[in-house]
């Protein structure tokens, strides 16, 4: 059976990572699917676990290379979603996150419909605002970037399915687990896969 794909976007700062992290360890059978990208490595990150970091002019050639399943500028950065990576893994059954951003995730919509889509965000702005504060990896530049970004981002919380509002982790967590789960178990998404003799009865 092929894998689903979830789709994972909100406003950087969120606490995105930190719930994916989470979320990641406890549903066997899910995957993060490691994005290219042109921004500097963090000291706290690793190259090929957190991203693949790469120049622009290495961007460039996979983008001319049509490898991407989406790729955007986010924070006046590039950041790609491997399309081979992708297809490879759900073709083997593997159920896969996509931490991307708004613009990334409507691409990947128009591509994929059958994707889950996920929006997280922080319970308000000024939330928002305290918590890229208090993480410190930003110049005050990139912050302010970062912050009016995610006015445009919250205008798209309609585009997707699911809602979670990060006002506390360990909620979080299992908000974002009950919609894995369910999504796995969608009649429109198995009965494909199923022979009818398998079916259970009354279905
Ligand atoms: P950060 O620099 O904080 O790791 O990520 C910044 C933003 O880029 C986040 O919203 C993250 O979801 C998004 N992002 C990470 N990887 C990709 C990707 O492959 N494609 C797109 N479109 N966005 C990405």
């Amino acid at each position: 059976m092929r894998g689903t794909v979830f789709v994972v976007s909100g406003p950087s700062g969120a606490g995105k990572t930190t719930i994916l992290k989470e979320v990641l360890g406890r549903i066997p059978n899910l995957e993060f699917s490691i994005s290219y990208t042109t921004r500097p490595k963090r000291p706290n990150e690793e190259n090929g676990k957190d991203y693949f970091f790469i120049s622009e002019e290495q961007f460039k050639k996979l983008i001319n290379a049509n490898a991407f399943l989406e790729w955007a500028e986010v924070h006046g950065y590039l950041y790609g979603t491997s399309k081979a990576f992708v297809l490879e893994r759900i073709k083997k059954g593997v159920n896969l996150i996509l931490d991307i951003d708004v613009q990334g995730a409507l691409s990947v919509m128009r591509e994929m419909p059958e994707v889950a889509t996920i929006f997280i965000c922080p319970p308000s702005f000024e939330e928002l605002k305290k918590r890229l504060l208090s993480r410190g990896t930003e110049t005050e530049r990139d912050l302010k970037r970062r912050l009016e970004d995610a006015r445009w981002e919250f205008s798209h919380i309609v585009d997707f399915q699911y809602l979670v509002v990060n006002r506390n982790l360990k909620e979080s967590v299992k908000q974002l687990e009950a919609v894995i789960i369910a999504e796995q178990l969608r009649l429109d998404r198995i009965k494909d896969h199923m022979g009818l003799e398998e079916m259970p009865k009354g279905v």
